[in-house]
């Protein structure tokens, strides 16, 4: 028989009785194929368990937090093992370092290396389904390790890969990968085929219903993945290689971000490998750098340098420009209140103009663009958060997506 990976997200198994509606989903399957399952935390535990780490102290030891956070997981398997177990399938729970998953990088953001297939396998030839807890991996040394937010995707497709699955479904809240979130706009439309690079920027770029590193995952080990709803059981949408895609649509989906910061550093002295001196700590640091622009200095003196980070990185980033002595700077200036919208599709790469119409249309609205960030299949704006929905939804117009 072949095999098939399920995952099901946090709302997928967020009370009893979703458990046991989901319950329902794997046995229909294991008449078909040997299942492996990948769950995530219950809806909301993991935020909690976040939560409790920062009333301990804002510095909280990364290797515990993901002792801490993982946990979450081991509860949903282990209810949604002890259902099935109930309804007289053969089912258990395993946590990654009963398997093991082995991550390798740095605690809270690892990445799975190697997963060691034999107790499972064995489990799935004796008639097994095993519920495996996402999301976690366990180092080198055996010390607990997490993936980063969202990493259950970026588990099941790493389970995928390593048991060479048939199919890869994952289960979520929402029917597939629509044009935008559809809990933020009503005229959405579900996308039936989208490319790995866009889902990638869309992930990226703020559209959370696949985490990104999955994304890359899949693409590289030419995973396809199958997103539906674990609600209703409808056609859902379907991520894979752009040879396997007919489109005639210019843009593909519009992402937006409600949770980035501008800093700009004012009056910096113009001298090479400034840019270079400002964000080497910051990297040092892990705090991700997104945007950057700086201003062409009028007297080659001072230069004034904008770029974004996550908001929840604003102290860090603040404290580590004030304490860097390599550079010099009249005043630091920060908005939290920005958010950053983009749209994304292959199609631009051989449309003319494209550009143009998405400035049109937001100076149409009397948005006005404060950064601006292209690759060959996006464009993305910085503008205030207060205009973020009224500009995704005059994009979503201008580009046809409702249609
Ligand atoms: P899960 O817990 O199943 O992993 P997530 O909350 O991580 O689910 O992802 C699903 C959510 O992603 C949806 O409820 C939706 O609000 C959000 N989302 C954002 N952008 C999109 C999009 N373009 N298409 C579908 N869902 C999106
Ligand atoms: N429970 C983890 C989180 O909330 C992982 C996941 O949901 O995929 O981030
Ligand atoms: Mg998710």
């Amino acid at each position: 028989m072949k095999i098939i990976v399920l995952k099901f997200g946090g709302t997928s198994v967020g009370s009893i009785q979703r458990i046991k509606k989901v319950s329902k989903i794997i046995k229909s399957y294991s008449k078909k194929y040997r299942v492996i399952v990948l769950s995530s935390a219950m809806s909301g535990t993991t935020n909690k368990l976040i939560n409790m780490s920062k009333k301990i102290s804002e510095n909280f030891p990364d290797n515990e937090y993901d002792t801490l956070v993982s946990a979450g997981e081991q509860i949903s398997c282990s209810l949604l093992a002890g259902h099935l177990a109930a309804i007289g399938l053969n089912s258990r729970s395993w946590m990654a370092w009963q398997i093991p998953i082995i991550t390798e990088g740095k605690h809270k953001y690892s990445r799975i290396k190697y997963i060691n297939k034999s107790k499972i396998l064995k489990f799935l030839k004796s008639g097994g389904i095993p519920i495996i807890a996402g999301f976690q991996g366990v180092d080198k040394y055996l010390n607990i390790t997490t993936i980063g937010r969202g990493g259950s995707d970026s588990s099941a497709i790493m389970v995928a890969k390593f048991f060479k699955a048939d199919r890869c479904i994952i289960y979520t809240d929402v029917e597939g990968v629509y044009t935008t979130d559809p809990n933020k706009l009503n005229s959405v439309k579900k996308i039936k085929n989208i490319s790995y690079e866009e889902m990638l920027e869309m992930a990226s770029l703020g559209s959370k219903v696949m985490q990104p590193d999955s994304i890359q995952d899949a693409r590289l080990n030419r995973i396809n993945i199958e997103v539906k709803s674990s609600f209703v059981n409808k056609s859902g949408t379907l991520i894979t290689k752009r040879k396997n895609i007919i489109n005639n649509k210019i843009i593909t989906g519009i992402s937006s971000t409600d949770n980035d910061a501008k800093v700009t550093l004012l009056g910096v002295k113009d001298r090479p490998g400034i840019a270079a001196s400002i964000f080497k700590p910051l990297s040092q640091n892990s705090i991700n750098v997104d945007m950057v622009v700086q201003n062409i200095s009028a007297d080659g003196k001072q230069t004034d340098l904008t770029f974004t980070i996550k908001s929840n990185d604003l102290n860090k980033t603040k404290k580590i420009i004030y304490k860097n002595e390599n550079i010099v700077f009249k005043k630091l200036i920060f908005d939290k209140n920005v958010s950053k919208v983009s749209i994304i599709g292959v199609g631009m790469i051989t449309t003319p103009g494209v550009t143009f119409r998405m400035f049109q249309a937001l100076a149409r609205k009397n948005i006005n663009i404060q950064v601006i960030s292209t690759s060959e299949i996006k464009i993305s704006v910085l503008i205030k958060s207060k205009n973020a929905s009224k500009a995704v939804k005059c994009l979503h117009k201008e580009f046809k997506l409702d249609k």
